[in-house]
C-alpha cells in the first residue's frame, strides 16, 4: 500500500515489528546471534540476510532503515554503512578493481575529493576530475576504461547543480555506471535515481537523521547495468570484509529522523530561500549561492531535478577572516563541521572542511576565501535572518 503513498506519509510510514506489533522498531542492540534451530544449515546451504548471523554482516534494526530508505529515494535496495564516507568508499570499491578510470566532479566534498585525488591512485585507480556541469567536458575525460561517473546533486559547498538526465544518458551510452552524493539535498529534495543515476550515496548522518546525534551513510541501488544483486554482493565481500556496519543505535535514530524528514526539510527550505533572497540584497555580500534563486548558474538544471531550492546555501564576504569573525558573533545559529540538523549550523569552507588542499587547488575547486555555508535549521526565520545581520553588522570589529 505504501507505494501509493505521497513522500510524506512514505516517510512517516512503515510496518510494525512482526513480533510484538511495536510501532516504534525495536533496537536489536547484539552483536551475536544464535544458532537455533537449522540455521548452521541454512547458512552452509548459502542463506547471509534470510538469518542473523553477526552484526557487522547485518542487523534486523539495519534492514529496517534500509527498506525505509529504499523506499523514499525509489530505489530498488539499499546498504547502511557507519558513514557517509564509507557508503562512497564501499560502493566505489564495490565497483572498482585496479586500473579503472573514474570521471568525478571537480568540486565534491573535501574528503572525496582527497579520495579521488591522493588515495585512489594506491589502489590503482586513475581518476579525471572536471567541472560535470559541463556535459561536453565529461565527454573529453571518458577514456574505454573509465567505469564510473562520480557528481554531487548540489556540490558541497559550491551548490553547483549537475544536469543529471545528460550525464546518465551520456555515461549510460558507453556502460559506464553514474554515482551520485545526495547529501545536501536528501531525498526530500532530490531523487536521483528517478533521472536515472545508478547508485545514490548519502551521508545520512545529514538530514536523514536530522538531529546532529548519528553518523551513518546510506548506498541505493537502481541500474539496468549493475546486477540486481549488487548491493547485496557490497554487503557481504566489500562491507563486510572492510568491516564499516551501522550501529544497531545508530540505525534506529536514523530510522527515527527519517520520518520526519519531509516535515523538517519543508520548513529548512523555506527557511533558506528567505535567507538566500536577504542576503542577496545585502550590501556586505557580495555573492549568494542558493539552487533556488533565478542569479543561480544551474538554475535550470535545479529547476528540474530539485523539488526546492534544499536547504543548503553559501555567499561571499570580503575575505576569510571577515567570514570567521562573522561566524564567532552568531548567537543563535552554531559554527560547526557538520550540516542537515534542525539547527541551523554554519563555517567558512575553506579553511575548515577544505583546510587540508592547497589553496590554489581549492580555489580552482570554487572554494573560496570567504565563502561561508549555511545550513538552514527549522527555527523562526525572523530569528535567522536577526542574527545573521546583528553578526553581518559586526563583522569588522574585532573581538
Ligand atoms: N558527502 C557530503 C556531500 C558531505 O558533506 C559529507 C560530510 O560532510 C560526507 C559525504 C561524509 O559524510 P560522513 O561525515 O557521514 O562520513
Amino acid at each position: 500500500m505504501s507505494k501509493d503513498l505521497n513522500f510524506a506519509s512514505q516517510a512517516v510510514f512503515y510496518d510494525p515489528e512482526e513480533h510484538s506489533q511495536s510501532i516504534s522498531y525495536p533496537i536489536y542492540m547484539s552483536a551475536n546471534f544464535q544458532y537455533a534451530g537449522d540455521i548452521y544449515d541454512q547458512i552452509v546451504d548459502g542463506a547471509r540476510k534470510e538469518v542473523n548471523i553477526y552484526s557487522r554482516c547485518g542487523n534486523p534494526t539495519e534492514y529496517k532503515l534500509e527498506e525505509h530508505i529504499a523506499k523514499l529515494t525509489g530505489g530498488t535496495a539499499c546498504l547502511a554503512t557507519a558513514s557517509g564516507m564509507a557508503a562512497i568508499s564501499h560502493a566505489l570499491f564495490g565497483i572498482l578493481k585496479a586500473g579503472d578510470h573514474v570521471v568525478a566532479d571537480l568540486t565534491t566534498y573535501s574528503s572525496t575529493h582527497e579520495f579521488f585525488d591522493h588515495r585512489a591512485q594506491d589502489f590503482g585507480l586513475k581518476v579525471s576530475l572536471v567541472d560535470c556541469t559541463d556535459v561536453k567536458a565529461v565527454e573529453a575525460a571518458f577514456t574505454d576504461k573509465t567505469k564510473v561517473l562520480y557528481v554531487e546533486a548540489i556540490a558541497n559547498p559550491t551548490m553547483k547543480v549537475p544536469p543529471l538526465r545528460a550525464l546518465v544518458e551520456l555515461a549510460h551510452s558507453r556502460g559506464i555506471v553514474v554515482i551520485c552524493d545526495n547529501t545536501f539535498a536528501s531525498p526530500a529534495v532530490c531523487r536521483p535515481h528517478d533521472f536515472g543515476v545508478d547508485v545514490v550515496v548519502e551521508s545520512a548522518t545529514k538530514f536523514i537523521g536530522g538531529h546532529n546525534d548519528a553518523v551513518g551513510g546510506v548506498i541505493t541501488l537502481k541500474s539496468d547495468i549493475l546486477p540486481a544483486d549488487w548491493v547485496e554482493d557490497v554487503r557481504w565481500n566489500t562491507l563486510n570484509k572492510l568491516g564499516a556496519p551501522l550501529s544497531p543505535f545508530n540505525a534506529w535514530l536514523l530510522l527515527r529522523g527519517a520520518q520526519t524528514l519531509a516535515l523538517r526539510l519543508e520548513k529548512q527550505c523555506a527557511n533558506a530561500r528567505a535567507l538566500a533572497l536577504h542576503l542577496e540584497k545585502h550590501p556586505k555580500v557580495k555573492r549568494v549561492f542558493y539552487p533556488g534563486l533565478e542569479s543561480h548558474p544551474n538554475y535550470e538544471s535545479a529547476k528540474e531535478q530539485l523539488k526546492d531550492g534544499g536547504a543548503m546555501l553559501s555567499f561571499r564576504v570580503a575575505d576569510e577572516a571577515s567570514g570567521v569573525r562573522l561566524l564567532k558573533r552568531l548567537q543563535l545559529c552554531s559554527f560547526a563541521a557538520s550540516l542537515g540538523g534542525l539547527r541551523t549550523t554554519t563555517q567558512v569552507p575553506a579553511t575548515m572542511a577544505f583546510l587540508d588542499i592547497p589553496s590554489q587547488e581549492r580555489e580552482a575547486m570554487g572554494v573560496v576565501d570567504g565563502l561561508v555555508r549555511f545550513s538552514v535549521g527549522i527555527e523562526h526565520i525572523d530569528d535567522i535572518i536577526a542574527d545573521v545581520d546583528q553578526a553581518i553588522e559586526q563583522m569588522h570589529i574585532d573581538l
